[in-house]
This record gives structure tokens, C-alpha cells and sequence, in this order.
């Protein structure tokens, strides 16, 4: 296993998304704010409240869910447009 180094090694290592689960669903009830745990580069899990990072799932089982990329909407099919 060639793990790479580790772009945030101030932040908290789980060995697992279990374990990695737990703790952000703790924070979250701690802070208010969401956590959601991640597989870093350096192959340990950590927890992050940034939306960016959220790329994949994990379930309080443990399983974990990879995001699927979503398809191009049709032109003004969004909604994000007022209507005037
Ligand atoms: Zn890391």
C-alpha cells in the first residue's frame, strides 16, 4: 500500500468510515453544523464540514456509497432563473 501523504494532517485519522461515522454524526450533534467523513488521499478517514469534500456517503453502517454524478439538466429546467 502506497498511502500518500496526508493534505490536512491536522485533522483527526480514523482507521475506518465506521469509526469515522460516529464521530462526525457526534459533531454534528455537538456543532449544529454537518460532518460527513471522507477517505483521504493518505488512506485514513477523516471528517469534514466542508460541502466540497462531500464526494461520497457513509452509512451508520459503515457502507459506503460512492456520489453519482448527476446528469446535465435541460436548459430551464432548473429553476434557478426568475421568472419575470
Ligand atoms: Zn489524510
Amino acid at each position: 500500500m502506497t498511502a500518500e501523504p496526508c493534505s490536512t494532517p491536522g485533522k483527526v485519522r480514523y482507521a475506518t468510515p465506521i469509526t469515522a461515522r460516529r464521530s462526525a454524526d457526534r459533531d454534528t450533534a455537538i456543532h449544529g453544523t454537518r460532518h460527513t467523513p471522507y477517505p483521504c488521499e493518505c488512506g485514513w478517514w477523516h471528517t469534514t464540514t466542508s460541502e466540497r469534500d462531500r464526494k461520497i456517503r457513509v452509512a451508520r453502517d459503515g457502507t459506503v456509497y460512492a456520489r453519482k454524478k448527476r446528469k446535465a439538466k435541460p436548459p430551464g429546467s432548473d429553476g434557478d432563473h426568475e421568472a419575470t
